[in-house]
């Protein structure tokens, strides 16, 4: 990771320049809580126009609503078109970035900070580190090295974006150094269980119920992915609607289904237009959904990918059985 080069970026444009944070589209908390830290801490250096923005629509999904740094936010429609810095975090490749893209071609210095292993480092300075449990642990350490200190608005969006990405520390990204960086975070005096009631254990009923009609379907196959089993599930437009529930509720839905003790794989298939779909994959450890979510035209991490489907929902788990299914050019490898 180029540290020397990411601190002389900002050093560059702070406190005269211009600065744009970006994150990938539908951003989750590591993409949010890592983008408005690092913003609250590049406004503790001065920054003329600081800016944050998302591609899509500029809902910011409920969950994340408290979060310190919301103010930075602005529409991408009105996103500054010539910054002198752009900051993306947490997008693996600049095909999660949507129209704001073309941001990171400008004439102004584009800066990439991301953990996924697949990032090929699409900036001009890259601080890719896949070790990294979260883009937040890149993040805090840039603002150390900027001699930025931990407030408690910065620690709280770096402490979402690392229990989000952590799976609230159960993941076994969860190394010593998670403990002691939350440790720091804690520290600044934020309420870990306040913080987790409002991001993790709230949603409106209609959700609740709506969780219940599409778990009420959801398919085990165990001799899928060579014996390891596969379990999935999917949510259509018409179920959002019925139940009167925004799409970012269905986040959420992989964690009952991957719970499913017969299954090492889980699959969420989630309508996201009349013939399009946005696949969640999950793995317990003995197939790395990353290559069959890459093979379909995605990305992620090992245990945690995605992808886009187009067709039917059964056309989309077709291939994605076919990509678990030992064989040339399927995602995972033969046994034996
Ligand atoms: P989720 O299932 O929570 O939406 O995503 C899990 C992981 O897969 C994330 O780390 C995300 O980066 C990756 N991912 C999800 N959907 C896509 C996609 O459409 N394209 C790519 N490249 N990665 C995705
Ligand atoms: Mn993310
Ligand atoms: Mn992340």
């Amino acid at each position: 990771a180029d540290w020397a080069a990411a601190v002389a970026a900002v050093r560059q444009v702070a406190p005269a320049g211009r600065v744009l944070l970006i994150c990938h589209v539908n951003p989750d908390g590591d993409a949010l809580g890592s983008m408005l830290g690092f913003g609250l801490g590049l406004r503790r250096l001065g920054v003329r126009r600081l800016q944050a923005t998302f591609p899509g629509p500029p809902e910011v999904p409920e969950p994340f609503r408290g979060l310190p740094g919301l103010e930075l936010l602005v529409p991408a429609t009105e996103a500054d078109l010539e910054p002198d810095l752009v900051i993306c975090f947490d997008a693996a490749s600049d095909s999660r970035l949507g129209d704001l893209a073309d941001r990171l071609a400008g004439p102004g210095t584009a800066l990439v900070l991301d953990h996924h292993a697949s990032n090929a480092g699409f900036g001009d300075v890259n601080l890719v580190d896949p070790a990294a449990a979260a883009t937040s642990v890149v993040a805090e350490e840039l603002l150390a090295r900027l001699g930025v200190p931990l407030d408690a608005g910065i620690a709280e969006c770096l402490y979402v974006a690392l229990s989000t990405d952590t799976g609230s520390f159960r993941f076994d990204a969860t190394t010593p150094a998670v403990h002691e960086m939350a440790a720091r975070l804690l520290a600044t005096g934020i309420r870990p269980g306040e913080i987790s009631r409002r991001v993790f254990d709230s949603r409106p009923f209609g959700a609740v119920r709506l969780f219940g009609e599409v778990l009420g379907r959801a398919r085990l196959e165990p001799e899928a992915a060579s014996g390891h089993g596969l379990v999935w599930t999917y949510a259509t437009q018409d179920d959002l609607a019925r139940h009167d529930q925004r799409p970012y509720v269905l986040e959420a839905l992989i964690d009952p289904v991957r719970c499913t003790a017969e299954a090492d794989v889980s699959c969420v298939v989630k309508q996201t237009g009349p013939d399009e779909w946005a696949v969640s994959l999950r793995s317990k450890g003995a197939v790395d959904v990353s290559r069959v979510a890459v093979a379909l035209g995605g990305g992620g991490h090992r245990l945690a990918a995605g992808f886009t489907g187009r067709g039917t929902v059964d056309e989309v788990v077709d291939r994605v059985r076919a990509e678990l299914t030992p064989g040339p050019g399927s995602g995972v490898a033969p046994e034996g």
